[in-house]
């Protein structure tokens, strides 16, 4: 069958049908344990009987009425997302790379408006990735990504991953601000240590730039916090969110401080569908949920149990596995075969993961998993590096044969 979709991504031949839980049933009735979670999106999993209720409700009430009028829903659900962070103001969007559009012309603006339009450069770091429009791109700054599309947007100065030599010195009177994921997902599960971001913020302070954190895959209670940063006890001026906030609904949101907004004035930017009645009820529906204390305290269990298990199955097959590291329900396994081979054996075991750069394997499951399912999916990951073994074993028994 000719598919009519732009052919640009690799899926599986595999579609699915429903979803319960961490758990989700093929159109061929075959049930596989997610710890993909859609991407770090559905983070209460699926069919959450709450999250059903409030996309019901709302929808039997009014879906849109676009940014001419008050959003009750909305004045709500930046109250809460302020109320939990940093943060004193909040713009929503539908994804997490206009999450990041917002951020980055929030920092321009911010030092444009305090008379330094030439701070309108940002400093970024290898492996990064902050979405898929030009400009974020440009962010993230990954060749493959760039190549063919034309001039890549200016303005952004990209450093190695953890060299603070290079960073000090990408530094210029251009400079307005620093972006950084407290925890790298694309680029391979790579966490930044609790005192280099006290140390980002430290210089963003002492040279007056901005500190602006992606957290669209490591925020919302994905580490055991609310967000990634709060480990390092330190929080930026603005910060990107998307992914878990919508529990599977398209929703993003921008979040700063009142300071750092502070040019964002009427009309400088703007969204139709951002924030709309329906997007806002169902983000407050997930925090209802994931704001409960006790609900962040069990993530920060379940992902000390899934890491433990982890480096257990390390030990058990070191040819295939290198390191374990991430925080939470947010963990790496760097792979010593190509990441694919695992993901692909994994599948096959009905345990469903994703690759991610740097040859790692993510897990970043439904954050409503428990302990029988963290056990079973690392079961399932023992028997997926059983199958890559003995087929290598095949393998090289077939080539010393020949
Ligand atoms: C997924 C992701 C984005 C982009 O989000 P989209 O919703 O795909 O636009 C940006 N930053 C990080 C860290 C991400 O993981």
């Amino acid at each position: 069958m000719t598919s009519h979709l732009l052919p640009t991504y690799a899926r599986a031949d595999l579609a699915f049908e429903r979803g319960d839980g961490a758990w989700l049933t093929s159109v061929k009735g075959e049930r596989y344990l997610d710890f993909g979670g859609g991407v770090a999106v559905a983070s209460l999993g699926y069919s959450h009987p709450h999250l059903i209720k409030a996309l019901n409700d709302q929808a039997g009430k009014i879906w849109h009425t676009s940014n001419l009028y008050l959003i009750p829903e909305g004045e709500r659900l930046a109250g809460r997302l302020c109320d939990a962070t940093f943060a004193d103001v909040v713009f929503f969007t539908n994804s997490g790379a206009e999450a990041m559009e917002c951020s980055i012309k929030m920092a321009r603006k911010y030092q444009s408006a305090n008379g330094h339009p030439e701070r309108f450069r940002i400093i970024t770091f290898e492996g990064a990735f902050h979405g898929r429009t030009l400009a974020t791109l440009a962010a993230g700054g990954q060749e493959k990504y760039l190549e063919g599309f034309g001039p890549k947007v200016d303005g952004f100065d990209q450093v190695p991953f953890g060299d603070h030599t290079a960073l000090e010195a990408a530094i210029t009177p251009q400079t307005g601000a620093i972006l950084i994921e407290p925890i790298q997902g694309e680029g391979g599960i790579r966490p930044v240590p609790p005192q280099c971001l006290r140390g980002l913020r430290a210089l963003c302070d002492e040279k007056s730039l901005l500190l602006v954190f992606d957290e669209v895959q490591c925020g919302i209670g994905r580490t055991g916090r609310f967000f990634a940063h709060e480990h390092a006890g330190i929080a930026p001026d603005i910060m990107a969110i998307a992914k878990g906030i919508g529990g599977g609904f398209p929703l993003g949101a921008c979040l700063a401080t009142r300071e750092a907004a502070k040019g964002m004035t009427v009309g400088t930017h703007g969204s139709t569908f951002g924030g709309n009645p329906l997007a806002m009820s169902v983000g407050n529906a997930v925090l209802d949920v994931i704001l409960q204390p006790e609900f962040l305290q069990r993530i920060a269990r379940m992902g000390l149990l899934l890491k433990q298990r982890l480096a257990e199955l390390m030990d058990r097959h070191p040819g295939l596995i290198g390191e374990i590291r991430g925080e939470g329900l947010m963990l790496g396994i760097k792979a010593q075969v190509p990441n694919g081979e695992l993901v692909a054996a994994a599948r096959a075991e009905k345990l469903l993961v994703i690759a991610a750069g740097d040859n790692v394997v993510r897990l970043i499951p439904p954050l409503i998993v428990e302990e029988p399912e963290v056990l079973e999916a690392v079961r399932r990951l023992d028997a997926a590096c059983g199958r890559i073994e003995r087929a290598r074993s095949r393998m090289a028994q077939k080539g010393a044969a020949e």
